[in-house]
Protein backbone atom coordinates (compact mmCIF):
# COMPACT_ATOMS: atom_id res chain seq x y z
CA UNK A 1 0.00 0.00 0.00
CA UNK A 2 2.63 2.65 0.90
CA UNK A 3 4.43 1.59 -2.11
CA UNK A 4 1.20 2.74 -3.87
CA UNK A 5 0.32 6.07 -2.63
CA UNK A 6 3.96 6.63 -3.22
CA UNK A 7 3.78 6.14 -6.66
CA UNK A 8 0.90 7.72 -7.15
CA UNK A 9 2.12 10.80 -5.21
CA UNK A 10 5.49 10.86 -7.49
CA UNK A 11 2.83 11.05 -10.58
CA UNK A 12 0.83 13.71 -9.18
CA UNK A 13 3.76 15.59 -8.42
CA UNK A 14 5.53 14.95 -12.40
CA UNK A 15 3.56 17.57 -14.22
CA UNK A 16 4.01 19.83 -11.33
CA UNK A 17 7.82 19.04 -11.24
CA UNK A 18 7.97 19.17 -15.43
CA UNK A 19 6.44 22.54 -14.98
CA UNK A 20 8.49 24.28 -12.22
CA UNK A 21 11.78 23.42 -14.68
CA UNK A 22 12.42 26.53 -17.08
CA UNK A 23 13.49 25.09 -19.92
CA UNK A 24 17.16 26.11 -20.54
CA UNK A 25 18.35 26.88 -23.81
CA UNK A 26 21.68 25.01 -24.62
CA UNK A 27 24.39 26.60 -22.70
CA UNK A 28 27.02 28.17 -25.66
CA UNK A 29 30.83 27.03 -25.08
CA UNK A 30 33.74 29.05 -26.06
CA UNK A 31 37.02 27.76 -26.76
CA UNK A 32 40.10 29.52 -26.52
CA UNK A 33 43.50 28.94 -27.19
CA UNK A 34 46.95 30.85 -27.96
CA UNK A 35 46.47 30.08 -31.56
CA UNK A 36 43.87 28.89 -33.99
CA UNK A 37 45.12 27.88 -38.23
CA UNK A 38 42.50 30.21 -40.48
CA UNK A 39 42.92 27.52 -43.10
CA UNK A 40 41.58 29.56 -45.51
CA UNK A 41 43.83 32.29 -45.30
CA UNK A 42 46.90 29.89 -44.74
CA UNK A 43 47.62 32.29 -40.91
CA UNK A 44 47.01 31.69 -37.41
CA UNK A 45 44.74 34.21 -35.17
CA UNK A 46 46.41 34.86 -32.04
CA UNK A 47 44.50 34.21 -28.86
CA UNK A 48 42.02 32.93 -30.70
CA UNK A 49 38.43 31.69 -29.27
CA UNK A 50 35.42 29.93 -31.04
CA UNK A 51 31.59 30.83 -29.91
CA UNK A 52 29.81 27.35 -30.11
CA UNK A 53 26.29 27.31 -29.86
CA UNK A 54 24.75 23.69 -29.93
CA UNK A 55 26.57 21.84 -33.04
CA UNK A 56 27.97 24.75 -34.94
CA UNK A 57 29.91 27.82 -34.58
CA UNK A 58 28.71 30.95 -34.17
CA UNK A 59 31.85 33.29 -34.26
CA UNK A 60 35.53 33.29 -34.52
CA UNK A 61 38.25 35.30 -33.69
CA UNK A 62 40.76 37.13 -31.20
CA UNK A 63 39.27 36.01 -27.80
CA UNK A 64 38.97 39.46 -26.67
CA UNK A 65 36.02 39.89 -29.04
CA UNK A 66 34.10 36.69 -28.98
CA UNK A 67 34.03 36.65 -24.92
CA UNK A 68 32.55 40.40 -25.77
CA UNK A 69 29.94 38.67 -27.71
CA UNK A 70 29.08 35.18 -26.53
CA UNK A 71 26.56 35.53 -23.42
CA UNK A 72 28.13 35.12 -19.97
CA UNK A 73 27.16 32.58 -19.12
CA UNK A 74 29.29 30.23 -21.58
CA UNK A 75 31.20 27.01 -20.69
CA UNK A 76 34.79 28.66 -21.21
CA UNK A 77 37.08 25.67 -22.34
CA UNK A 78 40.59 26.78 -22.16
CA UNK A 79 43.32 25.24 -24.50
CA UNK A 80 46.08 27.19 -22.69
CA UNK A 81 48.92 27.41 -25.22
CA UNK A 82 47.43 24.78 -27.74
CA UNK A 83 46.97 25.18 -31.87
CA UNK A 84 43.46 24.84 -32.77
CA UNK A 85 42.46 23.42 -36.23
CA UNK A 86 39.39 22.49 -38.11
CA UNK A 87 38.35 19.05 -37.50
CA UNK A 88 40.58 16.97 -40.43
CA UNK A 89 39.08 15.33 -43.66
CA UNK A 90 40.08 11.64 -44.56
CA UNK A 91 38.83 11.40 -48.44
CA UNK A 92 40.24 7.69 -48.91
CA UNK A 93 39.70 5.05 -46.10
CA UNK A 94 38.33 1.68 -45.57
CA UNK A 95 36.72 2.08 -42.17
CA UNK A 96 35.17 -1.88 -42.16
CA UNK A 97 38.74 -2.87 -42.81
CA UNK A 98 40.77 -5.08 -40.63
CA UNK A 99 42.07 -6.87 -43.38
CA UNK A 100 45.14 -9.46 -41.95
CA UNK A 101 48.75 -8.69 -43.30
CA UNK A 102 50.27 -11.21 -46.00
CA UNK A 103 49.31 -12.56 -49.58
CA UNK A 104 46.21 -14.57 -48.08
CA UNK A 105 44.97 -11.85 -45.64
CA UNK A 106 42.31 -10.73 -48.27
CA UNK A 107 41.17 -14.18 -48.94
CA UNK A 108 40.74 -15.37 -45.08
CA UNK A 109 38.60 -11.93 -43.91
CA UNK A 110 36.24 -12.66 -46.67
CA UNK A 111 36.08 -16.33 -45.05
CA UNK A 112 36.47 -16.06 -41.00
CA UNK A 113 34.57 -13.13 -40.33
CA UNK A 114 30.68 -13.09 -39.91
CA UNK A 115 28.91 -9.27 -41.32
CA UNK A 116 28.26 -8.85 -37.62
CA UNK A 117 31.42 -8.78 -36.71
CA UNK A 118 32.55 -6.66 -39.44
CA UNK A 119 30.19 -3.77 -38.17
CA UNK A 120 31.77 -4.68 -34.85
CA UNK A 121 35.53 -4.02 -36.30
CA UNK A 122 34.08 -0.60 -38.02
CA UNK A 123 32.83 0.90 -34.76
CA UNK A 124 35.80 -0.09 -33.10
CA UNK A 125 37.80 1.60 -36.47
CA UNK A 126 35.23 4.75 -35.85
CA UNK A 127 36.21 5.26 -32.64
CA UNK A 128 40.02 5.50 -32.77
CA UNK A 129 39.45 7.23 -36.54
CA UNK A 130 37.59 10.23 -34.04
CA UNK A 131 40.03 10.02 -31.52
CA UNK A 132 43.13 10.61 -34.16
CA UNK A 133 41.15 14.27 -35.09
CA UNK A 134 39.46 12.75 -38.03
CA UNK A 135 35.89 14.38 -37.97
CA UNK A 136 34.55 13.31 -41.11
CA UNK A 137 35.54 11.02 -43.54
CA UNK A 138 34.67 9.73 -47.38
CA UNK A 139 34.96 5.57 -46.70
CA UNK A 140 35.67 4.25 -50.27
CA UNK A 141 34.74 1.16 -50.30
CA UNK A 142 33.73 -1.48 -47.45
CA UNK A 143 35.71 -4.44 -48.99
CA UNK A 144 33.25 -7.09 -48.50
CA UNK A 145 31.02 -6.07 -45.79
CA UNK A 146 27.93 -5.82 -47.55
CA UNK A 147 25.79 -2.75 -45.90
CA UNK A 148 27.55 -2.63 -42.84
CA UNK A 149 29.54 0.83 -43.75
CA UNK A 150 25.74 2.33 -44.34
CA UNK A 151 24.58 0.66 -40.62
CA UNK A 152 27.35 2.31 -39.25
CA UNK A 153 27.38 5.75 -40.82
CA UNK A 154 23.57 5.82 -39.20
CA UNK A 155 24.55 4.30 -35.79
CA UNK A 156 27.13 7.22 -35.90
CA UNK A 157 24.15 9.90 -36.32
CA UNK A 158 22.13 8.13 -34.15
CA UNK A 159 24.48 8.80 -31.11
CA UNK A 160 24.60 5.01 -30.72
CA UNK A 161 28.38 4.55 -32.22
CA UNK A 162 31.37 6.77 -31.50
CA UNK A 163 32.91 7.66 -34.94
CA UNK A 164 33.25 10.57 -37.51
CA UNK A 165 30.45 11.97 -39.60
CA UNK A 166 30.64 9.45 -42.89
CA UNK A 167 30.10 9.58 -46.37
CA UNK A 168 30.05 5.75 -47.54
CA UNK A 169 30.52 4.18 -51.37
CA UNK A 170 29.25 0.62 -49.44
CA UNK A 171 30.49 -1.99 -52.01
CA UNK A 172 32.02 -0.66 -55.10
CA UNK A 173 31.83 -1.56 -58.75
CA UNK A 174 34.62 -4.01 -60.69
CA UNK A 175 35.19 -5.48 -63.43
CA UNK A 176 34.15 -9.37 -62.85
CA UNK A 177 37.32 -11.20 -62.13
CA UNK A 178 39.38 -7.50 -61.52
CA UNK A 179 39.56 -7.10 -57.81
CA UNK A 180 40.03 -8.89 -54.35
CA UNK A 181 40.04 -11.91 -53.61
CA UNK A 182 41.81 -12.99 -55.87
CA UNK A 183 43.08 -16.77 -55.69
CA UNK A 184 39.58 -18.71 -54.99
CA UNK A 185 39.10 -21.86 -56.61
CA UNK A 186 36.58 -21.66 -59.43
CA UNK A 187 34.46 -24.61 -57.42
CA UNK A 188 33.56 -21.27 -54.76
CA UNK A 189 31.09 -19.55 -57.34
CA UNK A 190 29.52 -17.69 -54.19
CA UNK A 191 32.71 -17.10 -52.49
CA UNK A 192 31.99 -13.66 -51.26
CA UNK A 193 34.01 -10.90 -53.18
CA UNK A 194 35.11 -7.49 -51.67
CA UNK A 195 33.37 -5.52 -54.79
CA UNK A 196 30.05 -5.66 -56.54
CA UNK A 197 31.77 -7.34 -59.59
CA UNK A 198 29.80 -6.60 -63.46
CA UNK A 199 30.40 -7.23 -66.93
CA UNK A 200 28.64 -4.63 -69.45
CA UNK A 201 26.74 -1.44 -68.71
CA UNK A 202 23.33 -2.75 -67.36
CA UNK A 203 24.87 -4.97 -64.63
CA UNK A 204 26.94 -1.63 -64.35
CA UNK A 205 23.75 0.27 -64.09
CA UNK A 206 21.92 -1.98 -61.79
CA UNK A 207 24.87 -1.97 -59.18
CA UNK A 208 24.97 1.55 -59.28
CA UNK A 209 21.23 2.09 -58.74
CA UNK A 210 21.14 -1.38 -56.32
CA UNK A 211 24.12 0.73 -53.95
CA UNK A 212 22.40 4.10 -54.10
CA UNK A 213 19.01 2.10 -53.29
CA UNK A 214 21.06 0.93 -50.10
CA UNK A 215 22.14 3.94 -48.80
CA UNK A 216 25.49 4.93 -50.36
CA UNK A 217 26.59 8.21 -50.25
CA UNK A 218 28.75 7.82 -53.25
CA UNK A 219 29.93 5.35 -55.50
CA UNK A 220 33.49 3.87 -56.10
CA UNK A 221 34.57 2.58 -59.03
CA UNK A 222 37.80 0.36 -60.19
CA UNK A 223 38.65 2.26 -63.36
CA UNK A 224 42.18 -0.44 -63.79
CA UNK A 225 43.49 -2.77 -61.83
CA UNK A 226 47.41 -2.56 -62.66
CA UNK A 227 45.81 -2.74 -66.29
CA UNK A 228 42.47 -0.96 -67.42
CA UNK A 229 38.93 -2.46 -66.57
CA UNK A 230 36.04 -1.15 -66.44
CA UNK A 231 35.30 0.83 -70.14
CA UNK A 232 34.84 4.13 -70.71
CA UNK A 233 31.12 3.60 -71.01
CA UNK A 234 31.02 1.19 -68.00
CA UNK A 235 32.24 3.74 -65.73
CA UNK A 236 30.13 6.98 -67.87
CA UNK A 237 26.39 5.36 -66.91
CA UNK A 238 27.93 5.03 -63.25
CA UNK A 239 28.89 8.78 -63.56
CA UNK A 240 25.09 9.09 -65.01
CA UNK A 241 23.45 6.91 -62.00
CA UNK A 242 25.18 8.99 -59.08
CA UNK A 243 25.04 12.61 -60.62
CA UNK A 244 21.50 12.09 -60.94
CA UNK A 245 21.17 11.46 -57.48
CA UNK A 246 23.60 14.42 -56.20
CA UNK A 247 26.34 11.70 -55.17
CA UNK A 248 30.03 11.59 -57.01
CA UNK A 249 31.74 8.89 -57.83
CA UNK A 250 35.50 7.98 -56.79
CA UNK A 251 37.51 6.15 -59.03
CA UNK A 252 40.52 3.45 -58.05
CA UNK A 253 43.21 4.64 -61.02
CA UNK A 254 46.42 3.97 -61.42
CA UNK A 255 47.33 3.40 -64.61
CA UNK A 256 47.26 5.94 -66.93
CA UNK A 257 44.63 4.88 -69.57
CA UNK A 258 42.74 3.92 -66.28
CA UNK A 259 43.05 7.49 -65.27
CA UNK A 260 41.99 9.05 -68.70
CA UNK A 261 38.85 6.65 -69.05
CA UNK A 262 37.46 7.59 -66.02
CA UNK A 263 38.63 11.41 -65.94
CA UNK A 264 37.03 11.31 -69.69
CA UNK A 265 33.75 9.44 -68.03
CA UNK A 266 33.23 12.56 -65.73
CA UNK A 267 34.22 10.74 -62.19
CA UNK A 268 34.56 13.76 -59.45
CA UNK A 269 37.93 12.23 -57.86
CA UNK A 270 40.92 10.01 -58.73
CA UNK A 271 42.55 7.35 -56.53
CA UNK A 272 45.97 6.80 -56.22
CA UNK A 273 46.80 7.71 -59.92
CA UNK A 274 50.45 6.93 -59.28
CA UNK A 275 50.98 5.94 -62.80
CA UNK A 276 49.03 9.42 -63.98
CA UNK A 277 51.00 11.58 -66.80
CA UNK A 278 51.39 15.14 -67.64
CA UNK A 279 47.99 14.61 -69.92
CA UNK A 280 45.98 13.03 -67.87
CA UNK A 281 46.69 15.82 -64.95
CA UNK A 282 46.04 18.43 -67.48
CA UNK A 283 42.41 16.67 -68.14
CA UNK A 284 41.88 16.35 -64.42
CA UNK A 285 42.98 20.12 -63.92
CA UNK A 286 40.40 21.04 -67.23
CA UNK A 287 37.94 18.91 -65.58
CA UNK A 288 38.21 19.99 -61.99
CA UNK A 289 38.56 16.08 -61.25
CA UNK A 290 40.20 15.79 -57.60
CA UNK A 291 43.44 13.91 -56.93
CA UNK A 292 43.46 11.81 -53.71
CA UNK A 293 46.93 10.21 -54.38
CA UNK A 294 46.76 8.21 -50.87
CA UNK A 295 49.99 6.16 -52.15
CA UNK A 296 50.26 4.47 -49.18
CA UNK A 297 52.72 1.07 -49.38
CA UNK A 298 51.92 -1.15 -47.56
CA UNK A 299 54.58 -3.83 -47.96
CA UNK A 300 57.88 -2.35 -46.64
CA UNK A 301 60.87 -3.35 -48.64
CA UNK A 302 62.87 -6.51 -47.06
CA UNK A 303 65.49 -7.07 -49.99
CA UNK A 304 67.76 -5.06 -52.24
CA UNK A 305 65.36 -5.44 -54.90
CA UNK A 306 62.23 -4.59 -52.87
CA UNK A 307 64.16 -1.65 -51.70
CA UNK A 308 64.67 -1.12 -55.52
CA UNK A 309 61.60 -1.19 -56.37
CA UNK A 310 59.98 0.95 -53.73
CA UNK A 311 62.45 4.07 -53.91
CA UNK A 312 61.21 3.94 -57.98
CA UNK A 313 57.52 3.80 -56.29
CA UNK A 314 58.16 6.56 -54.50
CA UNK A 315 59.89 8.72 -56.47
CA UNK A 316 57.25 8.10 -59.08
CA UNK A 317 54.52 9.49 -56.11
CA UNK A 318 56.82 12.36 -55.48
CA UNK A 319 56.86 13.45 -59.40
CA UNK A 320 52.87 12.77 -59.48
CA UNK A 321 52.65 15.05 -56.26
CA UNK A 322 54.81 17.77 -57.84
CA UNK A 323 53.10 17.65 -61.11
CA UNK A 324 49.53 17.95 -59.87
CA UNK A 325 50.72 20.77 -57.57
CA UNK A 326 52.40 22.87 -60.47
CA UNK A 327 49.37 22.07 -62.51
CA UNK A 328 47.22 23.32 -59.85
CA UNK A 329 44.88 20.16 -59.75
CA UNK A 330 42.98 19.79 -56.70
CA UNK A 331 44.21 17.42 -53.91
CA UNK A 332 42.40 15.93 -50.72
CA UNK A 333 44.20 13.59 -48.35
CA UNK A 334 42.97 10.16 -47.87
CA UNK A 335 45.30 7.29 -46.03
CA UNK A 336 44.46 4.28 -47.65
CA UNK A 337 43.53 2.42 -43.81
CA UNK A 338 42.46 -1.11 -44.58
CA UNK A 339 44.30 -3.21 -41.86
CA UNK A 340 44.17 -2.87 -38.27
CA UNK A 341 47.45 -1.55 -38.32
CA UNK A 342 46.64 1.35 -40.31
CA UNK A 343 43.15 2.62 -38.47
CA UNK A 344 43.54 5.62 -36.33
CA UNK A 345 46.69 6.42 -38.13
CA UNK A 346 45.47 8.86 -40.59
CA UNK A 347 47.52 11.86 -40.25
CA UNK A 348 50.33 9.62 -41.19
CA UNK A 349 49.39 10.83 -44.79
CA UNK A 350 49.77 14.20 -44.22
CA UNK A 351 53.63 13.66 -42.66
CA UNK A 352 54.16 11.56 -46.50
CA UNK A 353 52.37 14.25 -48.50
CA UNK A 354 55.24 16.53 -46.65
CA UNK A 355 58.07 14.18 -46.89
CA UNK A 356 57.28 14.09 -50.66
CA UNK A 357 57.54 17.85 -51.06
CA UNK A 358 54.34 19.59 -50.40
CA UNK A 359 53.93 22.72 -47.78
CA UNK A 360 52.30 21.81 -44.47
CA UNK A 361 49.76 24.33 -45.20
CA UNK A 362 48.63 22.72 -48.27
CA UNK A 363 48.98 19.06 -46.92
CA UNK A 364 46.35 20.80 -43.85
CA UNK A 365 44.52 22.29 -46.62
CA UNK A 366 43.78 18.92 -48.30
CA UNK A 367 42.78 17.37 -45.31
CA UNK A 368 40.31 19.79 -44.48
CA UNK A 369 39.04 22.69 -47.21
CA UNK A 370 39.79 20.67 -50.57
CA UNK A 371 38.36 17.67 -48.77
CA UNK A 372 35.41 19.06 -47.95
CA UNK A 373 34.84 20.53 -51.20
CA UNK A 374 35.36 16.82 -52.69
CA UNK A 375 32.78 16.08 -50.47
CA UNK A 376 30.59 19.04 -50.81
CA UNK A 377 30.55 19.73 -47.46
CA UNK A 378 32.39 23.14 -48.13
CA UNK A 379 29.48 24.60 -46.19
CA UNK A 380 29.65 22.38 -43.35
CA UNK A 381 32.95 21.13 -42.30
CA UNK A 382 36.83 21.50 -43.41
CA UNK A 383 37.15 25.46 -41.57
CA UNK A 384 36.73 26.76 -38.72
CA UNK A 385 33.83 29.83 -39.65
CA UNK A 386 30.43 30.67 -38.17
CA UNK A 387 27.37 28.21 -39.22
CA UNK A 388 29.96 24.91 -39.54
CA UNK A 389 30.12 22.65 -37.71
CA UNK A 390 31.61 23.04 -34.06
CA UNK A 391 34.25 20.38 -35.10
CA UNK A 392 37.84 21.16 -33.58
CA UNK A 393 40.82 19.65 -33.12
CA UNK A 394 43.80 21.37 -31.23
CA UNK A 395 47.38 20.21 -30.97
CA UNK A 396 50.77 21.69 -29.10
CA UNK A 397 53.11 22.94 -31.29
CA UNK A 398 53.37 24.48 -34.93
CA UNK A 399 51.71 21.90 -37.21
CA UNK A 400 52.90 24.46 -40.42
CA UNK A 401 56.56 23.72 -38.89
CA UNK A 402 56.16 20.43 -37.89
CA UNK A 403 53.10 17.98 -39.54
CA UNK A 404 53.82 15.08 -37.43
CA UNK A 405 52.54 17.24 -34.40
CA UNK A 406 48.87 16.25 -36.26
CA UNK A 407 49.39 12.78 -35.44
CA UNK A 408 49.36 13.28 -31.66
CA UNK A 409 45.90 15.23 -31.33
CA UNK A 410 45.27 16.45 -28.24
CA UNK A 411 41.71 17.82 -28.12
CA UNK A 412 38.71 16.64 -30.42
CA UNK A 413 35.43 17.91 -30.46
CA UNK A 414 32.50 17.07 -32.89
CA UNK A 415 29.71 18.91 -33.39
CA UNK A 416 30.33 21.37 -30.32
CA UNK A 417 30.48 18.02 -27.96
CA UNK A 418 34.08 17.18 -26.75
CA UNK A 419 35.43 13.78 -27.40
CA UNK A 420 38.76 13.80 -26.41
CA UNK A 421 40.49 16.38 -23.70
CA UNK A 422 44.34 15.30 -22.66
CA UNK A 423 44.05 18.59 -20.60
CA UNK A 424 47.43 18.96 -21.30
CA UNK A 425 47.46 22.47 -22.85
CA UNK A 426 48.31 25.42 -20.20
ZN1 LIG B 1 41.71 2.21 -50.94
Amino acid sequence: MKIRAAVIAAIICLPAFAQSTDPQPPMSIVVKAAKLLDVRKGAYVENAAIWIDGERINEVGRATDVLTHAPKNSRIIDLGHATMLPGLIDCHTHIMGRIPEGDDGYVLNLATKSQAFRALEGAYNARITLQAGYVTIRDVENEGSGYADVALRDAIKQGLAEGPRMQVATRAIAAVGQYNPFGVSSDLANFPTGAQMVSGVEEVRRAAREQIGHGADLIKVYADWNHPTLTVDEVRVVVEEAHKQGLKVAAHATTAEGIKNAVIAGVDSIEHGHGIDRADLELMKAKGTFLVPAERHKNEPTTPEQQRGYDAFMQGIQQEIQMAMNLGVKIASGFDAAEASGQGKNADELAALVRRGMPPLEAIRAATLNAAELMGWQDKVGSLEPGHFADVIAVDGDPLKDITILQHVKFVMKGGTVIKDEGSHQ
